[in-house]
């Protein structure tokens, strides 16, 4: 029987396996798109934030022919105490117009348009597959198993852009299971309501949309954050935590989301909402200091499954399309080379190194662990400041002076001098 060729094999119609498999077949190479979900993006969850950059430069003005919600024109945080909240927003209308900042997606509809563009560059996408391992020749890897009958497909090289938790980086002896505090449990519900019940009640343009991000009580002390991100006709309404504080805190997803759901300044932003649908997915969030190694002879990991997301800028799929781009650019070296060894495959991590991936990835390299033992900035600080409003802003009679004097004491009393002063520089330490 006739061997299965291509020039590469790319596992995962993700943002980074499309755009590299895209990218490839755009300069005539012979690719195979392998995924295991009916379809690419029927099984991908995201909050989700979709980026302009660096997608504009693969398709540049992909938002005229692409499925996207809408234009995010406001950012929002939100600090819950138990009944309140305080709030900070940045809203700039110019990020809802060309070249824009970022689109709320979904990604089922999103992953399907971009790979049938990747189709089109003659791309061979081979759905409902799923690679069960990969096929070595010494130390070179040259193709994958597929759960196909005679299903081994073989390749000058390998893209494992298969997600967080990468069977491909494991099969490789890249890396083995993700450490529970490296990675994010989320949870996600997608709510229906009427366009122009978002549109009044987020008091947004039409065709624009916002995010919010929750932290505050409700975490119960956990790592993590809520979101509600505005679609056409739906809202994508979630929590993230890390894996360790779900097991360790048992913590019920759903019994969190609900919370969040009921909270007293939530509730009336999802009234009369119907949920359409519930999911769940890992977030690979350990950062700098999780990174596998990202590249071996025969084979680049990419995306989630290089562990390239910023945690703190909820920045994943940007990220995951830069590291496809790179992965493209160099598979292109290594065949003018005529060379897929790791030592032609290397500049794949160097480009990422000189790129704003590692650079930011680098930057936040304390923040999980720094995060991870003070818990104050989740929950203590939200409570701390919506207190410290409430007092200030109830007229009861009592003399301003005085409230001054008793949010301090309040303040000092929950957390003490020398904790503030610690939570200082560490806060320091994660932005400097
Ligand atoms: C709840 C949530 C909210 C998020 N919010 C944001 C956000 O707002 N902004 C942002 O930029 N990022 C966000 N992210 C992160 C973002 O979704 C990821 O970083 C991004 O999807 C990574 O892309 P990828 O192509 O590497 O992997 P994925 O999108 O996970 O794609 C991997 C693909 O590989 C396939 N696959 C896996 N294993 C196999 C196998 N063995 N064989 C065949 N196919 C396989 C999967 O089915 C999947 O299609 C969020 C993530 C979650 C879970």
């Amino acid at each position: 029987m006739n061997r299965i060729e291509f020039d590469v094999v790319v596992v995962g119609a993700g943002p980074a396996g499309i755009t590299a498999a895209y990218l490839l077949a755009k300069e005539g190479l012979k690719v195979a798109l392998i995924e295991r979900g009916e379809f690419p993006g029927a099984k991908n969850v995201m909050g989700g934030q979709f980026y302009s950059y660096p997608m504009r430069d693969i398709i540049p003005e992909f938002w005229e022919a692409a499925p996207l919600e809408r234009a995010v024109s406001e950012k929002q945080l939100w600090l819950l105490s138990r009944e309140s909240k305080i709030g900070f927003s940045y809203k700039n209308p110019q990020f809802g117009a060309p070249p824009y900042n970022a689109f709320t997606v979904l990604r089922a509809k999103f992953d399907r348009w971009y790979a049938e563009k990747a189709r089109q560059a003659g791309v061979v996408i081979i759905p409902e597959t799923l690679v069960t391992g990969i096929i070595k020749k010494g130390t070179q890897v040259i193709g994958v198993k597929t759960g196909r009958e005679n299903g081994e497909i073989y390749a000058d090289v390998v893209v494992a852009a298969d997600g967080v938790n990468s069977l491909l980086s494991k099969y490789a002896g890249l890396h083995g299971e993700i450490e529970s505090r490296n990675v994010a449990l989320a949870v996600k519900e997608i709510i229906e309501l009427p366009q122009g019940v978002i549109e009044d009640r987020f008091q947004l343009e039409k065709g624009q949309g916002v995010t919010i991000e929750f932290m505050g009580e409700f975490l119960k002390g956990m790592v993590g954050t809520g979101f509600i991100y505005t679609n056409k006709t739906t809202l994508s309404v979630g929590i993230g935590c890390l894996l360790s504080d779900w097991v360790d805190n048992g913590v019920s997803p759903y019994d969190l989301i609900e919370d969040l759901k009921s909270h007293p300044v939530v509730r009336p932003l999802l009234q009369k909402g119907t949920v359409k649908e519930y999911l769940a997915h890992l977030i690979p969030e350990g950062g700098y200091r999780s990174l596998p190694p990202l590249y071996t002879d025969g084979m680049l990991v990419t995306g989630d499954a290089a562990m390239l997301v910023n945690g703190l800028h909820q920045e994943g799929s940007n990220l995951a399309i830069m590291s496809g781009k790179f992965a493209a650019e160099t598979i292109l070296e290594a065949r003018k080379a005529g060379d897929y060894s790791a030592r032609t495959l290397g500049a794949y991590k160097k480009k990422l190194d000189e790129s704003f991936v590692i650079k930011d990835l680098k930057k936040y390299s304390n923040a999980m662990p720094l995060l991870e033992n003070n818990r104050h900035f989740f929950s203590t600080y939200p409570r701390l400041l919506s207190d410290a409003a409430d007092e200030f802003i109830r007229v009861d009679g009592v003399p301003k002076k005085k409230k001054q004097r008793m949010i301090l004491k309040g303040i000092f009393k929950r957390r003490g001098i020398i904790g503030i002063i610690k939570d200082a520089l560490s806060a320091w330490r994660i932005v400097k």
